[in-house]
C-alpha cells in the first residue's frame, strides 16, 4: 500500500488508493438489477478482499488437518498456524498475550461466553449490571436471560437528547452492588462513538468488570485494550472484511484463568475420567470446546493483515472524510430525518418522510444501492425514536463519493415518486 499511496485521489483525499482497494474486493464489481452495486451496508456486514478469500483456500488446497490433537506434520503446521493468528489478534488489539484472546464464533457468541461463565459465576441474586438504551440485541438479551435465572436487575444508562450516550448520568447507576457494564463502543445504529474509557474507569472505581461490544469499532478505529483497560472486548471477523463464523472474545488473563468453561467437550480438557471426575485446560483453550473454525481463523488473520497495510489511520482519515461528504450531501434530500448524534462513526440512520424503511430499501435496490432496513436489532432504539423501522446505510474502506451521490439521488427520485 505504501507503493500505492499516491496513486488515486478522491475528492481531495490525500493519497487514500481507492480505486486499488475497491480492485482488492471481487464482490464490488457486481451488478445488481442491472446497475453497478453501491454496497452501503458494511455495517451488517463488510465485503472481503481477495486476499482473505485466496487465504482460506489455500489453507484448505494445502495445509489443512485438524489442530490441536495430531502428531502428524500437517497437524502440528495447522495448529502453529492457528496460533500465529491468536498472536495476530493480540497485537492487533494489543491485549498483553495471546492467552488472552478466545476464539468464538462472532460477538454474540463471545458476549454469551461471558454471560454464562463469568455471570453465572460471580454475578449474584441482588446484584446489578448495567447496559445502554444504544446496545445491540446481542448485549441485551444474553444479560436478561442472567438476569432471569439469577435473580439479577438490568440496568440502563439512557440516551441524552442528541442521541449520544447520558453518561453523566452513570455514576448513579453504579452502586456496591454492580457487577459489570456492558456498553457498545461504536452503536450499530446512530454511529455513536462512546467514551468508552471514561465510563471504564467509573464501572472499575465502583468495583464492576466491564465488557465492550466492538463489533462495529474493530472496523473504523485502533482499538488497544490495554489502553482502555477493559475486562473484555468482542468483536466479529465478518465486520472486519474477514469471514462469517469466526470471532474474538477479550479477556483480561486473571479473569479468564478464573472463569469456568461453559460448553464441555474435547480440546478444553486436561484430564477425563469417568471415576473421577474431569479438570479443564488453561484458558484460552478452555472456552474453545470441539473443532475449532480454522479456515475462519486463518481467513481472520488475512483480513487483520489487510487492515493494518492499508493502514488503519489511513482508513479512520478517509472515513471520516467520506462521512463529512455524506452528512453534507445528504442535507439536499427534502423530508429527512437523521438519527443520532452530529458526530457519527460508519454508519448514518435515517427515514424519508413517513415512508416506511423497507418501501425506501426496495426503491433503492432496484437502483443497485444496498442499505440496511428494519430495527437493526435494536428496538429499544426504535422504541425510543418512535419509529417500527429505519434506514441505514454504511462506510467502509472501499466506500466511494460516488456511492453517495447515487443514495443522495435515489433518495431524491424516491421523494419526488411517493411525495412526503
Ligand atoms: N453488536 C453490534 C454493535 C453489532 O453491530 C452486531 C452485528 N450487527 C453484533 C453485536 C452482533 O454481531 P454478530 O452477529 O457478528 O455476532
Amino acid at each position: 500500500f505504501a507503493k500505492r499511496a499516491g496513486e488515486c485521489r478522491q475528492g481531495g483525499m490525500m493519497s487514500y488508493p481507492i480505486e486499488r482497494v475497491r480492485a482488492d474486493f471481487p464482490l464490488l464489481a457486481s451488478e445488481v438489477n442491472g446497475q453497478p452495486l453501491a454496497y452501503l451496508d458494511s455495517a451488517a456486514s463488510a465485503q472481503k478482499p481477495q486476499s482473505v478469500i485466496d487465504r482460506e483456500a489455500e489453507f484448505y488446497s494445502h495445509e489443512y488437518a485438524a489442530v490441536h490433537r495430531g502428531i502428524h506434520t500437517l497437524s502440528a503446521q495447522a495448529t502453529s498456524a492457528m496460533e500465529a493468528v491468536r498472536e495476530q489478534v493480540a497485537a492487533f488489539i494489543n491485549a498483553a498475550s495471546a492467552e488472552e484472546i478466545v476464539f468464538v464464533r462472532g460477538t454474540t457468541e463471545a458476549i454469551n461466553l461471558v454471560a454464562n461463565s463469568y455471570g453465572r459465576t460471580f454475578i449474584q441474586p441482588g446484584d446489578n449490571l448495567i447496559i445502554t438504551e444504544m446496545e445491540h440485541h446481542a448485549n441485551i438479551v444474553p444479560w436478561q436471560m442472567l438476569a432471569e435465572a439469577r435473580g439479577v436487575e438490568v440496568r440502563v444508562l439512557p440516551l441524552a437528547e442528541d442521541g449520544s450516550l447520558d453518561v453523566a448520568k452513570l455514576p448513579g447507576l453504579l452502586d456496591e452492588r454492580t457487577r459489570l457494564l456492558a456498553v457498545t463502543q461504536i452503536s450499530n445504529v446512530l454511529g455513536a462513538l462512546n467514551p468508552v474509557k471514561a465510563m471504564i474507569a467509573q464501572a472499575k472505581a465502583a468495583g464492576a468488570v466491564t465488557l465492550i461490544d466492538g463489533a462495529q469499532s474493530i472496523m473504523h478505529q485502533t482499538v488497544d485494550v490495554q489502553d482502555l483497560d477493559c475486562d473484555f472486548f468482542v468483536f466479529s471477523g465478518h465486520k472486519i472484511y474477514g469471514p462469517s463464523g469466526i470471532g474474538v472474545l477479550y479477556g483480561k488473563r486473571d479473569l479468564l484463568q478464573a472463569m469456568p468453561p461453559w460448553e464441555g467437550g474435547g480440546a478444553m480438557i486436561r484430564q477425563v475420567s469417568l471415576r473421577t471426575g474431569t479438570t479443564y485446560a488453561d484458558s484460552p483453550w478452555r472456552f474453545e470446546a470441539g473443532s475449532p473454525n480454522t479456515g475462519g481463523i486463518m481467513g481472520l488473520g488475512a483480513a487483520l493483515d489487510y487492515v493494518t497495510a492499508l493502514g488503519r489511520e489511513e482508513i479512520q482519515r478517509y472515513e471520516s472524510s467520506l462521512m463529512q461528504y455524506a452528512l453534507e450531501a445528504l442535507t439536499q434530500v427534502p423530508d429527512l430525518t437523521l438519527y443520532g448524534p452530529a458526530e457519527r462513526h460508519g454508519v448514518i440512520a435515517f427515514n424519508l418522510g413517513q415512508h416506511h424503511a423497507y418501501d425506501v430499501g426496495s426503491f433503492l435496490d432496484r437502483y443497485g444501492i444496498a442499505i440496511r432496513t428494519g430495527h437493526h436489532c435494536a428496538m429499544p432504539l426504535m422504541e425510543h425514536y418512535g419509529v417500527p423501522s429505519m434506514c441505514r446505510a454504511s462506510l467502509a474502506v472501499y466506500t466511494t463519493r460516488e456511492e453517495i451521490d447515487r443514495l443522495v439521488a435515489g433518495l431524491q427520485r424516491i421523494h419526488r415518486l411517493l411525495g412526503s
